[in-house]
């Protein structure tokens, strides 16, 4: 089986991409579905999205035991210090995304990675305002839940 996937995680400047590619499995698909899954129940939270508030004990419980699976390691040197992927193939790629979150998270950057709170938009954002109060991946997103809101106003008034 073939399959594709990207992630890409911007902090400080510095962007991680992770591809699974070729020799991937079925199983392997299936642990990038649940990474997913429990990064976005994480990210949610991050933009107070009630659903994403809901699953942070079971994203974090997730995400702790793919820690384990697809463990890390520091290299410790005279500039600083920093988290590596191990592994070969297909698991290096999920330690890979592992040590990108760390990294993200030593920078402090962590809180500010987000989804989109458009809930048919599932794009990952860092949030680069100065109170971390952006919630949309785009003024587009913005623009859309606005006009939502305003409809679904306008609807409530009509039904008064
Ligand atoms: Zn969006």
């Amino acid at each position: 089986m073939s399959f594709e996937v990207r992630a890409h995680l911007v902090g400080a400047g510095r962007v991680v991409a992770v591809d699974l590619r070729a020799d991937a499995t079925d199983a392997d698909a299936a642990t990038a579905r649940e990474l997913r899954d429990a990064l976005l129940g994480i990210l949610r939270a991050h933009v107070g999205c009630d659903e994403g508030v809901a699953m942070v004990a079971e994203s974090e419980a997730h995400l702790q035991r793919a820690a384990l699976r697809f463990p890390v390691t520091t290299v410790v040197t005279a500039q600083g210090c920093e988290q590596h992927p191990t592994g070969t193939g297909v698991d290096r790629s999920f330690s890979h995304l592992l040590s990108a979150f760390a990294d993200l998270a030593s920078r402090g950057a962590w809180p500010r990675v987000k989804v989109c709170k458009n809930d048919t938009c599932y794009t990952a954002f860092l949030d680069k305002t100065r109170n971390s109060s952006a919630l949309y991946c785009s003024m587009a997103c913005s623009g859309q839940m606005a006009i939502r809101a305003y409809r679904e106003r306008k609807k409530e008034c009509a039904a008064r």
